[in-house]
């Protein structure tokens, strides 16, 4: 009897008596407390008819629960298929009707809205989160072991939704092999043991929260400070005790303006992780400056978990992500013929290994289109080769801008807009022109209390870049348009734009 994931990432903590879960109010849950309570879940489960392969959607609160809930989905074979709390009743109809599963668990608050969804789609529905979670009740009355159901390395365990930060979200198929390969990877690049301390203010819904955080965690067998969602002053009053921080840009952007953090308080800490989006190369300068610390960035996506990484050990280089994670090849080509490029030219990132994805969730067209039959999957995004091995993002291939018959990649020209003195941060794009095909735009965002002048933006510019990719026009904005992920969405800024008269 096997199953894959719960095999390796779960079964062997059992007795295992050393803290799992911190939770916000002080409790601590034990490997081994957790891992009753996930038979508890997977009985629950069972009882309402999931079986292997079910889907089980859950857009629920960041609860010890909610973890479990996975692990449950995990042990008893069904699929687990977690969506952001930010999804709109018409959002979540939309995955609802797309993933039919057999049960949706959200939060006790929605639990009128979400019954006329699942009425609809023939699901079962419990709650998760405070007095009147039905799933938590349930659970309570159920024996603390479960009979794992056989699960191979290819079946699915769980079915997530990309970002949507291109358009509309897509169900990407991973399999248990492919988050175990990917998990098994990183405990090893980053060094992971039973010694670290995770500070975890991520979301549980995405990728990065749930895959990169929570089974590297549970495969080394970490402890885990589970916040419910990231607050400066926590991150501060934890960091003395932590090792590992993983978190987007942002979290670095915001610790930074915060006095509180110093270099004592993270003289504990043995590594800050970041990624889901790019870090600039100048929170990273001003990271270190503050701490001594260099920010390790890595780069990974829905359908794929992490294919990349600045070394632990090497150089962690700004403005870059590293080389491929072993048992990944990553490469780069031209995106008209596939055929791999020499190093230093930008084109597609393709990627192969076992944490690419079985296809996209009822799409075999655009499986078919972005994954090919030798196993590389078109990732979508834009990247070069440095002569010893680093790869930079360059933007996603949707982004670039074609202006004159010219390919002007926009983080060229952000990259020296950020720069400018009083720039926070900027977005390029292109909007469509009779003349050139493409005009380039520029939205810049100030930094607080800065006032910016556009002919002064104008001359840096001319000094620095060729004329074909000068901003046609320079758009003054309060904030950038971001998804509930904060991605920056550019066909937002293209739609916004694309009629003003240039
Ligand atoms: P959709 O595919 O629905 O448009 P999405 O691509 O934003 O949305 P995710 O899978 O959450 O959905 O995000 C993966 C993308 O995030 C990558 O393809 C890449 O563009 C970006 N990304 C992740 N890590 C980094 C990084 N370190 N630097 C730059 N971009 C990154
Ligand atoms: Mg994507």
């Amino acid at each position: 009897m096997t199953n894959t994931l719960y095999d390796s990432l779960f079964a062997h903590h059992e007795g295992n008596t050393a803290p799992f879960l911190q939770l916000d109010n002080g409790q601590v849950v034990s490997y081994d407390a957790f891992l009753q309570r996930t038979a508890q879940i997977a009985h629950v489960l069972q009882n309402c008819g999931v079986s292997p392969g079910d889907r089980i959607v859950v857009q629920a609160p960041k609860l010890a629960d909610t973890i479990a809930l996975y692990a449950a989905s995990v042990q008893a074979g069904a699929v687990y298929l977690p969506l952001n709390t930010a999804y709109t009743m018409a959002e979540l109809d939309y995955f609802i009707s797309d993933a039919q599963p057999a049960l949706i668990v959200c939060d006790s608050n929605d639990k009128v809205e979400f019954e006329q969804l699942a009425t609809r789609s023939g699901a079962k529905l419990l709650t998760l989160g405070g007095e009147n979670s039905s799933l938590s009740r349930e659970a309570d009355a159920q024996p603390c072991a479960f009979e794992t159901v056989d699960r191979a390395p290819e079946d699915l365990a769980a079915l997530l939704y990309t970002s949507g930060t291109t358009g509309r979200s897509k169900g990407a198929m991973l399999s248990h092999r492919n988050l175990l390969s990917n998990a098994q990877a990183l405990v090893d690049m980053w060094g992971i043991t039973d010694g670290d301390r995770l500070i975890h203010a991520l979301p549980i819904f995405h990728t990065h929260g749930l895959f990169v955080a929570m089974n590297t965690s549970l495969l080394a067998g970490s402890k885990v400070r589970l916040m419910k969602k990231f607050d400066t002053e926590m991150i501060l009053e934890e960091l003395p005790n932590s090792t590992l921080l993983m978190g987007v840009p942002t979290f670095y952007t915001r610790l930074l303006a915060h006095d509180g953090f110093t270099d004592e308080i993270t003289e504990n800490m043995r590594l800050f992780i970041s990624g889901s989006a790019p870090l600039l190369a100048e929170t990273h300068v001003a990271f270190e400056t503050r701490t001594g610390h260099r920010i390790l960035e890595r780069y990974g996506m829905t359908e794929t978990n992490m294919n990349t990484s600045n070394p632990y050990s090497g150089e962690r280089r700004a403005g870059t992500v590293g080389m491929a994670l072993p048992g990944t090849e990553v490469i780069v080509t031209n995106p008209e013929t596939g055929e791999p490029l020499p190093q230093g030219e930008i084109g597609m990132i393709e990627v192969r290994g076992p944490n690419v994805f079985q296809g996209y969730w009822q799409m075999p067209e655009k499986t078919a289109e972005e994954l090919r039959e030798n196993g590389f999957f078109i990732t979508g995004d834009l990247g070069q080769y440095s002569a010893d091995g680093y790869l930079s993002i360059v933007g996603r291939s949707k982004d670039l801008i074609i202006t004159g018959g010219y390919n002007v990649y926009p983080k060229e020209i952000e990259d020296v807009l950020n720069d400018v003195d009083g720039v926070q941060e900027s977005a390029v794009f292109g909007v469509p022109d009779d003349e050139f095909g493409e005009a380039i735009i520029a939205a810049l965002v100030a930094e607080p209390r800065a006032q910016l002048q556009v002919e002064q933006i104008e001359s840096i510019i001319r000094n620095k870049l060729s004329r074909f990719k000068h901003p046609r026009r320079y758009e003054l904005v309060q904030e950038l348009p971001r998804n509930t992920m904060g991605k920056v969405q550019k066909n937002v800024l293209r739609e916004r734009y694309a009629n003003k008269e240039l």
